[in-house]
């Protein structure tokens, strides 16, 4: 008569499952997973078995930073802004945008860059947003970015994709996200335009063209520049929101900044590279050089101010006391 398996030897022999702490799927894994840099069958991030946080009410400002706050307020104190900007979207055709999107990149949907997908849908539940559409195109350049002012579209390059392992993506899929979240979308669009239309000095031949000269006189342009540098370090907050460590966002931006030579940096150095950036930090001169910078086609700027920042607000306990909350 066979011997009967004793408990023990029960459980060690049927593989064990595991929920994603991210995405919710259930994975099936060998006891020392742990070990072996298992990953989730379907969004690809690490598998654990920490818990991961979702908000079920988070608010732009838990998060925003305070020079956003104060670039955004200083933006909508122009009079007439907001018109002007409606106006500049109508005559230059936000809608063209989208068009020029879904002709030349790719969808992300559940067939179409699966894991992409799931990455969406972790970020848009962790900070509670409406999954916008995803697009990934064909760029070497390391970049993503967000606009519509009406319907939001996320745009990742493909040169991002490369770059970035899994984590890495997550956090930059989440900083766009949070552009949604912060309700930045229709100034970043705006901004966008602004950009594209004086990198193709096309201004003057648009029909718009006297609302992008009213834009520009009235200094709405450079107020719009000086505020999107300073969006970004709450959407870095809301990357650090979704992946819940530090280091990926540290990581993010050492691979922004240091590009294919990312192997060679040292990581703490990198680190206390931005605590000295950030001690010595010149705003004006930022802004200066954003104007410049930006023309060059980056969107995403300065990863060791960048870096300065958001260890700054891990360690004011902020970042802490808000996953503590709710
Ligand atoms: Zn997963
Ligand atoms: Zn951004």
């Amino acid at each position: 008569m066979p011997k009967k398996r004793s408990d023990e030897e029960t459980s060690l022999s049927k593989p064990n499952s595991i929920r994603c702490r991210y995405c919710g799927q259930k994975n099936a894994v060998k006891a020392d997973f742990k070990n072996n840099d298992a990953a989730c069958g379907k969004c690809k991030l690490p598998l654990s078995d920490e818990p991961h946080k979702k908000f079920a009410d988070l608010s732009k400002h838990d998060y925003i930073h305070p020079d956003d706050s104060k670039a955004l307020a200083a933006l909508r104190a122009i009079p007439g802004i907001d018109s002007a900007l409606r106006k500049l979207l109508e005559v230059t055709g936000e809608a063209a945008l989208r068009v020029i999107f879904t002709a030349s990149s790719v969808k992300v949907t559940t067939k179409q860059f699966p894991d992409l997908h799931a990455k969406l849908q972790v970020a848009c539940t962790t900070l509670g947003v409406d999954m916008p559409e995803m697009f990934v195109q064909q760029n070497p350049v390391v970049n993503a970015f967000t606009y519509g002012s009406k319907k939001h579209i996320i745009v990742l390059h493909s040169g991002l994709l490369e770059r970035l392992n899994d984590e890495e993506t997550l956090a930059v899929i989440s900083h766009e996200v949070g552009h949604i979240h912060a309700e930045h979308v229709l100034y970043l669009t705006a901004a966008r335009l602004m950009e594209a239309l004086a990198n193709a000095s096309a201004a003057k031949l648009i029909p718009g063209s006297e609302i992008i000269k009213f834009i520009i006189a009235a200094g709405i342009n450079s107020a719009l520049l000086a505020w999107a540098r300073r969006a970004e370090l709450s959407c870095d907050r809301a990357g650090l929101l979704v992946v819940q460590d530090p280091h990926v966002i540290g990581r993010v931006m050492m691979k922004l900044a240091g590009g294919t030579s990312a192997s060679k940096i040292d990581y703490d150095e990198f680190l206390e590279q931005g605590r000295q950036f950030k001690k010595t930090c010149d705003e004006k001169a930022l802004d200066k050089f954003w104007a410049t910078w930006i023309n060059a086609g980056q969107t995403h700027p300065f990863p060791i101010w960048r870096v300065g920042e958001i260890l700054d607000w891990v360690e004011s306990g902020q970042y802490q006391d808000l996953m503590n909350k709710q």
